[in-house]
């Protein structure tokens, strides 16, 4: 389809939503209604929407910055943030005024021209339930209708906020706050509804995305990914999804969780949602057959799932990995677009899921077109064209041998949360991939705890890098980073732009000819849209991993990009082979380009680092051994694995507290740190295996120490 006739479609789809809509119909002077929304594209002023128009492309046509000038482009003027951990997103901005959220589901309003605060506002998120987040207390952003402002936080409420005061008009919690549920997904609206997911699959929830009115919070629907024990009341897709499975899996949770991406085809009327993956990952355990190895497709986790936004009906499904494993979520940008394939125009669906293949599918249908690998990928050797169904290679399928296996991509994928991009000039698709390839052991005798720590199934500690700093820098150097341009027709890359290392930010294309994006190496860059070449780069002075926006006040064009180095390999990554990215720190801003701009930003800080003087270790083998093991499940995925020292969370290697047991104690099991996120692991363990885990670190420490590390 053109742009033109995208925009006819709309028009229709938006006199069809009048008459459907809400019973908040008293929408105020100038607020956003379904028509501006289903205007966005054509809206080049402002960024109404996460992923900007419903189809989610990321592409502005605005071209007064272009690859002709952009070497012009200065900093218009920045804003410091009051929080300290990763910034993933995306600010929507409205007739000249910037809105965002950042760490901590905190939000923050400003004069989009000039960067001065309008107001701001804290939910207050209690500080430890940072221990039910699998990837950093982060959050991507608000949604808008009428005149309200919606937030998803992390503790699990939905909020809808006055966007010319930041007031509280109601609030509404979306889960059950005993189990480990989590927000870090932007809203989307359609039609008065407002549509937020949730996270938790590693910590044995089940996941589901739900509905609710924007007037009061009202829950409309809520459509559930996974089956729960059988009853006879059960809608039919979940009885459907229910034969897939096998064992008393409804007692692990099952996973699923949509934490992230959401699409909307107005002409099709289809709600798209990407899934999760399973609870916990080895299915062995999530749904074992007769023989006690894994066993099923196990519906619809790691699933594209299309729904009625009205009602909350299933519609059809596409499974990308069946029977996952390996935490391959697909719930990674959806992207809709219009192209012509094998002379014929389709309307298309695309996902670059973490299972490291690109997919093209049919977005009426849900029929596969084509998918190929963006990334290495070892686990599949490809896509049955036939079935759309993966070729599997058996020795990676771990939850059938119960062997460890080096699998790729490994458990952050090949492409993770951070935003796609789409120019229809150059139809192509920019990737923000990775290779990152991780160990699956499958853990003998493993136990759910649903309190605490990652309930996964595998021994997270079998692929901990070794002591030795040689090897670890050499292993370091087969992780990767790239830009991909891919072309969704011809299913290849048309040029790769190669990064220093994985987990750099998201991206936006303008008609100016232009890509932008941030890096972990603490750049923000914009390249060719053409041709990948880099034309112009900002130091940061931050790993930037969010994606950029644009938009215009008075007719001038901007760029805003929030800074702020953070989420899940940010704060797994060893902090000792970073340094070829150069050491990142977080420093938390936002950072607003325009031609000509000639704001500076404040000297950079020096890199606090603790000294390394941890008490000689002198704990018997088999405590130490002990203590490494529960590490790697309750303590590695916020502290890095083998306490290697993580970039953004305290290096417990250097905590005073090592050399006191009662001080670490205080911490660990009276939760003297929990407002900073550090909760107590009471419930989950006794002391004398919190006493191991710090005999581990203690002795994790001493190893580092006479390896060379400072
Ligand atoms: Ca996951």
């Amino acid at each position: 389809m053109t742009r033109i006739a995208w925009a006819t479609a709309l028009a229709l789809a938006a006199s069809t939503l009048a008459l459907g809509s809400c019973k908040d119909n008293a929408m105020p002077e100038g607020g956003i209604d379904a028509a501006k929304l289903l205007a966005a594209d054509a809206d080049t002023a402002n960024w109404l929407t996460y992923g900007r128009t419903y189809s989610e492309q990321r592409y502005a046509p605005l071209d007064s910055i272009n690859t002709g000038n952009v070497g012009e482009l200065g900093l218009a003027w920045s804003a410091d943030m009051d929080t300290a951990r990763g910034q993933e997103a995306t600010p929507l901005v409205i007739d000249g005024k910037l809105y965002l959220t950042t760490a901590w589901s905190k939000v923050k309003a400003f004069d989009a021209t000039t960067g001065k605060l309008l107001w701001e506002y804290d939910p207050k998120v209690p500080g430890e339930t940072a221990v039910k987040a699998c990837c950093d207390v982060v959050n991507r952003g608000l949604a808008i209708w009428g005149d309200r402002l919606f937030l998803g936080t992390l503790d699990g409420r939905l909020i809808a906020l006055d966007r010319e005061t930041g007031a509280v008009e109601w609030e509404k919690v979306t889960v059950d706050q005993s189990q480990s549920y989590t927000i870090t997904g932007a809203p989307r609206v359609i039609d008065g509804k407002v549509i937020i997911g949730n996270g938790g699959a590693e910590f044995g929830v089940r996941g589901y995305v739900a509905a609710y009115d924007a007037a009061d919070g009202e829950e409309l629907w809520r459509f559930y990914t996974v089956p729960d024990e059988p009853s006879d009341d059960d809608p039919e897709y979940l009885k459907k999804a229910a034969e897939t499975w096998s064992g008393e899996y409804w007692n692990l949770g099952g996973g699923g969780t949509v934490w992230d991406s959401m699409a909307y085809d107005p002409e099709l009327d289809l709600l798209y949602i990407g899934v999760g993956n399973g609870s916990p990952w080895n299915r062995a355990y999530r749904s074992p057959g007769a023989d006690g190895t894994g066993e099923g497709d196990n519906l619809y986790l790691s699933s594209i799932v299309a729904i009625r936004p009205k009602t909350g009906e299933y519609v059809w499904h596409y499974q990308t990995t069946p029977g996952e494993t390996w935490d391959y979520t697909a719930t990674q940008h959806i992207m809709l677009a219009d192209m012509e394939i094998d002379g014929k125009p389709r309307k298309v669906l695309m996902q670059a899921p973490k299972n490291g293949f690109f997919y093209v599918i049919d977005r009426e249908t849900g029929k596969f077109i084509s998918a190929q690998p963006y990334v290495t990928v070892n686990w599949a050797s490809g896509i049955d064209p036939k079935t759309g169904r993966p070729i599997e290679n058996p020795e990676a399928r771990v939850d059938k041998t119960g062997k460890p296996a080096l699998v790729t991509p490994g458990a952050l994928g090949g492409h993770n949360w951070h935003p796609m991009a789409y120019h229809p000039g150059e139809n192509l698709v920019y990737i923000p991939a990775f290779e990152a390839a991780m160990a699956y052991a499958p853990e003998a005798n493993w136990k759910p705890d649903r309190k605490r720590g990652f309930n996964v199934g595998f021994d997270l500690g079998a692929g901990d890098l070794p002591p030795d700093l040689g090897i670890r820098k050499q292993i370091a150097g087969t992780l990767k980073g790239m830009l991909v341009a891919w072309d969704p027709v011809a299913q290849k890359a048309r040029w790769t732009v190669p990064h220093p290392g994985p987990w750099n930010g998201g991206l936006l294309a303008t008609g100016g000819g232009l890509v932008f994006q941030g890096t972990a190496g603490s750049e923000f860059n914009a390249y060719s849209a053409k041709d990948g070449k880099k034309l112009w780069s900002f130091p940061a002075q931050t790993g930037v991993v969010a994606p950029p926006i644009t938009y215009t006040v008075n007719g001038e064009q901007y760029v805003a990009v929030l800074a702020g180095w953070g989420g899940a390999y940010a704060i797994t990554v060893d902090g000792e082979i970073i340094d070829r990215m150069k050491p990142v720190q977080n420093i938390s801003r936002l950072l607003v380009f325009k031609l000509g701009g000639k704001a500076k930003l404040p000297d950079m800080p020096a890199l606090a680092k603790l000294p390394l003087d941890p008490p000689p270790s002198r704990a018997k083998a088999e405590v130490i051994a002990a203590g490494g093991k529960l590490y790697a499940r309750y303590c590695a995925v916020c502290h890095a694995p083998a306490a290697v020292g993580s970039t953004v969370l305290p290096d417990l290697r250097r905590s005073a507290t090592l050399a006191d047991k009662g001080a670490f104690l205080a911490v660990v099991n009276d939760g003297l740190l929990k407002d900073n996120g550090m909760a107590s692991f009471a419930g989950s363990l006794t002391k004398e295996q919190m006493d191991s885990i710090r005999e581990y670190v203690i002795f994790r420490a001493n190893q580092d120490k006479d390896g060379g590390v400072k």
